[in-house]
């Protein structure tokens, strides 16, 4: 298991201000011990298990998420998503530790060609928070902290492509690096003719919803290229006042504003669940775009469900929603040049 250093986000210390995203970031919840505290679990039933999690993947969850989590309930959706089990320790054939065979799609170092169309820029390893869930969390992240001749490779390799009119920022979470490090980056990219869009997945707006400051809308609005931000939101509690502001702010600066969700058992296995987050969603200002079936990633078994479940679930959101709230049911499969769409058998 890669370490993640927590001070891994560029940040210089002339940046830190005692309201700044950087700071909610660094004072995030890291250990089992704190995290139970916060939450008013009790130790005796909780510890021994988040330790065993923590020791495969670290505990990291800034205040404002917890802020959204109901003290004392061990079964808030929230929760499910950032509490280390004792289930993660537990091996199971056929969950594998990287279930999408990405270190296999490595063009050079930083860069990872798997679609046609767009390219995939790891900008950091670093996360914002760290989902028990999350299909990387055993993924090399190490190998692509870019050194300069690297940037300058992956602009050249990018330079060199026709083919590619999107590049996809992404990492860990590319919105835990600081606003200089991204404009930069949409500075360079926009150089390139033949990109349209640049497009980033994170789920620090819903984390940290402090992170869109004004430096990030500065150089968002300021580039040529259409920007497109997927945020990562599982269920409608995670959509509090400051996150719906934080919404509101990005698609004012002109920016397309789209979700991705997993199905993840205990967290949004239900049709009610799933129909009240696409409708809060859309209250933001944000289309549900993704639901993703769970990719069967080591120590993470006990959020799988079912495709046969996941049909049912998107069933029944065609006959409650509009179109345009009905995500689409997909599966991510190494090698495929785009996702797989899971047909629902009507
Ligand atoms: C699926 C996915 C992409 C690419 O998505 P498309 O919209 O199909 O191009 C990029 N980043 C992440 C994290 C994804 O899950
Ligand atoms: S923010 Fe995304 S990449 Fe980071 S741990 Fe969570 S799911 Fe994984």
């Amino acid at each position: 298991m890669i370490q993640r250093t927590p001070t891994a986000i560029e940040a210089r210390p002339q940046d830190i201000d005692s309201h700044s995203w950087q700071q909610l970031l660094a004072d995030s919840v890291t250990t089992p011990e704190a995290l139970l505290q916060e939450l008013g679990l009790s130790p005796q039933r909780w510890l021994s298990g988040a330790q065993a999690g923590h020791r495969l993947f670290p505990i990291r969850v800034p205040q404002p998420y917890l802020d959204r989590i109901e003290r004392g309930n061990a079964a808030d959706p929230l929760l499910r998503q950032i509490l280390p089990l004792q289930d993660e320790a537990a091996e199971r054939a056929g969950y594998v530790r990287d279930p999408l065979a990405e270190r296999e799609a490595t063009a050079s170092p930083g860069l990872i060609r798997k679609y046609r169309s767009r390219a995939l820029l790891m900008v950091t390893g670093q996360c914002a928070i760290n989902c028990r869930y999350c299909f990387r969390r055993h993924f090399p992240y190490d190998e692509h902290r870019l050194s300069p001749s690297e940037r300058t490779a992956v602009l050249n390799t990018l330079a060199a492509a026709p083919e590619v009119n999107e590049v996809i920022l992404s990492g860990g979470d590319p919105l835990a690096v600081n606003d200089r490090l991204l404009a930069r980056w949409a500075h360079d990219l926009a150089t390139l003719p033949q990109l349209r869009r640049i497009r980033i997945h994170s789920r620090l707006p819903v984390v940290i919803p402090q992170r869109i400051c004004d430096e990030l809308l500065a150089w968002m609005t300021a580039t040529r290229l259409q920007v497109v931000l997927v945020v990562h939101i599982n269920h409608p509690n995670e959509l509090d006042s400051q996150t719906r502001h934080a919404l509101n702010r990005l698609k004012a600066a002109g920016v397309t504003l789209l979700n991705q969700s997993v199905a993840l058992r205990g967290v949004n296995d239900d049709a009610d669940t799933l129909a009240a987050l696409s409708e809060a969603l859309f209250e933001s200002g944000v289309l549900p775009y993704y639901l993703h079936a769970f990719d069967p990633v080591a120590g993470a078994h006990h959020f799988d469900v079912s495709d046969d479940e996941a049909r049912q679930l998107v069933r029944t959101l065609v006959e409650r929603l509009p179109g345009f709230l009905v995500p689409k049911l997909v599966r991510e499969q190494p090698g495929r040049a785009g996702k797989t769409p899971i047909d629902l058998h009507f």
